[in-house]
C-alpha cells in the first residue's frame, strides 16, 4: 500500500480510469464530479422511456488480447461490461449522397481491403499499402500496444507529420476512394490539412480490428470503474463541482467544492478541460502567465448537433453497424462552418438494446457544428435559452433529417419524439470550452503547441483526459496510465497489466 491520497477533479472516463488504476495500486482515491451522474462522455440518460448515450457509441480494443481488453482484465471488470460486436460483413456503411452510392466495409484487415477492393478493383494494391502504412504509424506509439516507451530518442516517420487527408492521398490515387476512406473523420473531428495522420491511423486501426457497441447504455462502464475505486476504499462524489483549487508554494493544498467540502490530498489530478481547471486556481501565479495563455489559446475541436430520436414502433429496421453520410465526396474534409453545404457529414446508428428485435426503438444522428452557430445564446443556461433558440434547434434538426431521408426515406414520419443537443448542451454538460466534441484540436502543423503534458509545473498536480494525447475511449484510458505512472513510477501499471 502506498498510503497516499489523491483527489481527482472530474468523473469522466479520464478521471475514472486514473482513479481505478491508483485505487488498485493502493492509493486512497477521491473523485469529485459536478454532474449528478458520473461518466461524462460515458453517461446514459433516459428520455421518452428510452436509454440514450451522451457520447460514446463505438469502442475498440475490447477483443481478447486488445489493449482495452487487457486493461479491463487487469481491473477485473470484464464481467461487468455488456458489449456486442457489429456485423462481420459490415462494420461501417458509407453513403455519398451526391451520387447516391453506398459502400459497406467489412471487419478485419483482410475484410477491410477485400470489401473496398470489390468497389475499387483497380485500387487493391494501393489499399493494401495504405492499410500497412496505417498499421506502421500506430506502431510508432508504444502505449497503443501497451509497450514501455522505447529508450532510444525516437524520431517519427515522415507519414507521422502528414495531415490525415494528405496521408490518404499519398497512398490512394482514386478521389472517390479517398473520400470513402475518410469515413471516420467525425470520430476525430477531422479537418483537412490540420488533423494529424497518426490520429486517423489509430482510430481506423482500432475500429478495423473489432468495433463493439454497448448493450443497454454506456454508463455500465462508468459504474464498473467506480466499483473498482470504491471496493479499494475510495470515494466517488457526484453532484458537487470543484469550485476552487488552492495552491501554496507551488503545491496544491486543497480543492473546495460547491457544497463547501474541502478535499485535501498528497496528489491532485485535473481530469477536466485544462482551461476550466485554470479558472479554479485561486493563486493565478501558480502557473506562469505564458502557460495560462497557451492553455487558453489552443484551438478546440469542432462541436456537434446531436439528435436522439425515439422511433415509432416497427418503423425502422435495426442495423448493427455505424453509418456515415457525406453529401459530396469533395466536401468530406470541410469544416462545419460552411453554412452553404451543412450538414455535409452525419454519423447515424441504431444502438443495440438488450433482446434487440428486428426493429430499432432509437436512432442517433450526429452532425458536426461550429461553436459560432450558438454565439447568440452563449450567455444562457440550460432550459433558459429562449424560444428563438428552440426554433433554431428545430430548424437545424429538420435540415439533418431531410438530408438523412436519402438513406431512410420518410424518416420524419418514423419519429415519435426527438431530443436535440447542441454545442451549448455539450459545453454546459461536460464543462468543455466551446462544446468541443473531443477537447483540444490536434494540429499536425504544430503538434507541440496542441500537446499539453500530463505533468505540470505544480509539483503535486497532474492532468489527464481527452485534451492530452488522444481523445476517445482508448486514447483517454491510455493517457490515464501515463498520468498515473508519473505519480507512482515508470512502467509500474504497464508491467502489472502485461503480467496479469
Ligand atoms: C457526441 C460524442 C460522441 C462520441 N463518440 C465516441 C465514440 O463513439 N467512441 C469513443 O471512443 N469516443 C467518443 N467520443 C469521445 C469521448 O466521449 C471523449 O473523448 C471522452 O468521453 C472524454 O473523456 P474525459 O474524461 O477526458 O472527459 P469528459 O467525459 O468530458 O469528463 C469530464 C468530466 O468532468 C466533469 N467536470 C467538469 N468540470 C468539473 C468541475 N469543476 N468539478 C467536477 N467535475 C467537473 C464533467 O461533468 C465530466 O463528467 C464522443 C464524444 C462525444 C461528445
Amino acid at each position: 500500500m502506498h498510503n497516499k491520497t489523491v483527489v481527482i477533479i472530474g468523473g469522466g472516463i479520464g478521471g475514472l480510469f486514473a482513479g481505478a488504476f491508483l485505487a488498485k495500486e493502493g492509493f486512497c482515491v477521491t473523485i469529485i464530479e459536478k454532474n449528478t451522474t458520473i461518466g461524462g462522455g460515458l453517461q446514459s440518460f433516459v428520455r421518452f422511456g428510452e436509454t440514450f448515450d451522451t457520447g460514446m457509441h463505438v469502442i475498440g480494443g475490447m477483443q481478447p488480447g486488445g489493449n482495452i481488453y487487457k486493461i479491463c482484465k487487469y481491473l477485473n471488470i470484464l464481467d461487468r461490461i455488456n458489449l456486442s460486436e457489429v456485423d462481420d460483413d459490415c462494420t461501417d456503411e458509407v453513403y455519398i449522397a451526391c451520387d447516391k452510392t453506398t459502400y459497406k466495409i467489412a471487419k478485419g484487415k483482410d475484410g477491410f481491403i477485400n470489401s473496398l477492393a470489390a468497389y475499387f478493383p483497380h485500387q487493391r494494391n494501393e489499399l493494401a499499402q495504405y492499410v500497412d502504412a496505417m498499421i506502421a504509424l500506430t506502431q510508432e506509439l508504444d502505449l497503443f500496444y501497451l509497450r514501455k516507451p522505447s529508450n532510444s530518442i525516437f524520431s517519427h516517420s515522415d507519414d507521422f507529420y502528414l495531415s490525415a487527408d494528405k496521408f490518404i492521398a499519398k497512398y490512394i490515387s482514386d478521389p472517390q476512394l479517398r473520400a470513402v476512406l475518410s469515413f471516420q473523420n467525425l470520430l476525430y473531428a477531422g479537418e483537412g490539412d490540420v488533423t494529424p495522420a497518426f490520429i486517423h491511423a489509430i482510430i481506423s486501426v482500432l475500429y478495423m480490428k473489432c468495433p463493439m457497441r454497448f448493450v443497454g447504455g454506456t454508463s455500465q462502464f462508468a459504474d464498473a470503474l467506480a466499483h473498482v475505486i470504491k471496493s479499494n476504499g475510495g470515494t466517488v462524489i457526484a453532484g458537487d463541482a470543484a469550485v476552487q483549487v488552492h495552491c501554496e508554494n507551488k503545491s496544491i493544498v486543497k480543492c473546495v467544492t460547491a457544497s463547501g467540502k474541502e478535499l485535501v490530498g498528497d496528489y491532485f489530478i485535473s481530469a477536466i478541460h485544462p482551461s476550466a481547471f485554470v479558472q479554479l486556481l485561486q493563486d493565478k501565479s501558480a502557473f506562469p502567465k505564458a502557460y495560462r495563455n497557451r492553455i487558453d489559446n489552443i484551438n478546440n475541436s469542432y462541436s456537434a448537433l446531436i439528435l436522439n430520436i425515439k422511433l415509432k414502433s416497427q418503423s425502422v429496421e435495426y442495423f448493427n453497424y455505424t453509418g456515415h453520410y457525406f453529401n459530396n465526396a469533395d466536401d468530406v474534409w470541410k469544416s462545419p462552418t460552411d453554412a452553404a453545404i451543412w450538414p455535409n457529414i452525419c454519423l447515424y446508428m441504431t444502438p443495440p438494446a438488450e433482446n434487440q428485435s428486428k426493429y430499432a426503438s432509437t436512432m442517433n444522428i450526429i452532425a458536426p457544428m461550429s461553436w459560432e452557430e450558438v454565439l447568440p445564446w452563449e450567455d444562457t443556461t440550460t432550459h433558459r435559452r429562449g424560444d428563438d433558440y428552440i426554433g433554431w434547434k428545430k430548424e437545424k434538426a429538420a435540415a439533418v433529417i431531410k438530408a438523412m431521408e436519402d438513406v431512410f426515406p420518410n424518416l420524419a414520419d418514423c419519429i415519435e419524439n426527438i431530443d436535440i443537443s447542441t454545442p451549448l448542451t455539450i459545453r454546459d454538460y461536460y464543462g468543455v470550452k466551446h462544446g468541443a466534441l473531443y477537447g483540444y484540436k490536434k494540429d499536425c502543423n504544430n503538434l507541440v503547441q496542441s500537446r499539453v503534458p500530463v505533468r505540470t509545473k505544480i509539483s503535486n498536480l497532474f492532468m489527464t483526459g481527452q485534451n492530452h494525447n488522444i481523445h476517445g475511449f482508448c486514447g483517454v484510458a491510455l493517457t490515464a496510465i501515463e498520468t498515473c505512472e508519473n505519480i507512482i513510477g515508470s512502467n509500474q501499471i504497464l508491467d502489472n497489466i502485461n503480467n496479469d
